[in-house]
C-alpha cells in the first residue's frame, strides 16, 4: 500500500520544469497537499511532484505526468517568484526581508538565523507543510542577511 503523503522513492530527485526547464526539486505529497488552495487540492492527481524555483516562472509545482500548479493555486507567497525586498522567507516564524534589512540598518547586523535556528533546535518548526519548497529554510535565510548586509555596506 502507498503513502499518499510520500513521493515515489522511485522518482527522479530533480525533473525541469515543462514551461522553463528550470531543475525543479521533488517535494512530498504532502507539502503539496498543505500548500494548495482547497480550490486546486480537490484536484490533486496521485503523482510525484516538483518545486519551480525560476523566479520568472508562474509554476509553483509540477509532475512529470503534465500536472502543473501556479502561484494562483497556493496559499501563501512563494518568495522565490516575489520581487526582491519585502519578502516572506521563514514561513514558519515570520521572518521577512524588511524586517531583516531594518534590524541590520538599526544594529549593524541580524539576528534572523539564529532565532529560527534556535526555534529548530527545539523542534518548533514545520517546514514540510508551511514552507512550499518543504525544507528547512535556514539555509535561504543565512544567504538573505549575508545580501542584504552586502547591500548595505554597498549602499
Ligand atoms: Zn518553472
Amino acid at each position: 500500500m502507498s503513502d499518499c503523503c510520500e513521493a515515489s522513492v522511485r522518482a527522479p530527485r530533480q525533473a525541469p520544469c515543462p514551461i522553463t526547464g528550470t531543475s525543479g526539486t521533488r517535494v512530498r505529497r504532502q507539502t503539496v497537499k498543505a500548500i494548495l488552495k482547497d480550490s486546486s487540492l480537490r484536484c490533486l492527481r496521485p503523482a510525484t511532484y516538483y518545486f519551480c524555483p525560476e523566479s520568472t516562472c508562474d509554476v509553483v509545482y509540477f509532475s512529470q505526468q503534465g500536472e502543473l500548479y501556479s502561484k494562483h493555486d497556493v496559499r501563501t507567497t512563494v518568495w522565490q517568484k516575489e520581487p526582491v525586498g519585502d519578502r516572506l522567507l521563514c514561513y514558519c516564524f515570520g521572518e521577512n526581508e524588511q524586517t531583516i534589512a531594518s534590524e541590520i540598518e538599526a544594529t549593524g547586523t541580524s539576528l534572523a538565523f539564529d532565532r529560527v535556528a534556535e526555534h529548530v533546535r527545539l523542534g518548533r518548526c514545520a517546514c514540510d507543510i508551511r514552507n512550499p519548497r518543504g525544507v528547512c529554510c535556514l539555509g535561504d535565510l543565512k544567504a538573505a542577511v549575508t545580501r542584504l548586509q552586502a547591500d548595505r555596506s554597498h549602499a
